[in-house]
């Protein structure tokens, strides 16, 4: 599962925990969406001591505690997906882009790519880049012999051009 968690300010679910003080000195603990939702509650005569009952609160000089677990920042959770996690659409455009690349830069050598990869890094044929495929030892012996080859992920892989004909 992806612990990557979207944080709304205004959901109700994630609330910041003030520590609280009136004007008697009580303390205690309120919980808010956000610093403006304390300041409009008290405001409007909301936040009361549960002590006195007395409406005049401030919030004590702290750091507020984040109640959603999970994320390191302890800060406003204002701005949603600031992370740089991508989204499955972001994803699948970047993979996109890369297929396009690849299928219009390297030539597709098919099952013969470890030994065109491997005649080109041993000087025996100039070098050009291509794709294809080989098995896992293959590609385990050319990355030991300092090929540079590296593994396709399948997202990444275009459509093999064998049929002049594609379906798409
Ligand atoms: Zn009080």
């Amino acid at each position: 599962m992806p612990c990557s968690q979207q944080v709304a300010a205004d959901t109700g679910s994630d609330m910041i925990k003030y520590a609280l003080v009136c004007a008697a000195d009580h303390e205690f603990e309120g919980w808010f969406s956000g610093s403006d939702a304390f300041d409009d509650q008290k405001a409007r005569g909301l936040v009361e001591c549960p002590i006195c009952g007395i409406t005049d609160v401030s919030k004590q000089i702290m750091a507020p505690s984040v109640r959603t677990s999970g994320e390191k920042s302890g800060r406003m959770p204002s701005k949603p997906n600031s992370d740089s996690t991508p989204t499955p659409e972001d994803f699948a455009r970047m993979a996109g882009k890369v297929r396009e690349h690849i299928a219009s830069t390297h030539d597709y050598v098919g099952d013969r790519f470890a030994d065109e990869a491997r005649s080109m890094f041993y000087g025996e044929q100039e070098h050009r880049p291509v794709w294809g495929e080989t098995t896992a030892e293959e590609a385990k012996s050319l990355v030991e012999e300092g090929v540079p080859a590296a593994p396709l992920p399948t997202p990444f892989a275009p459509k093999p051009p064998v049929k002049p004909k594609d379906v798409n």
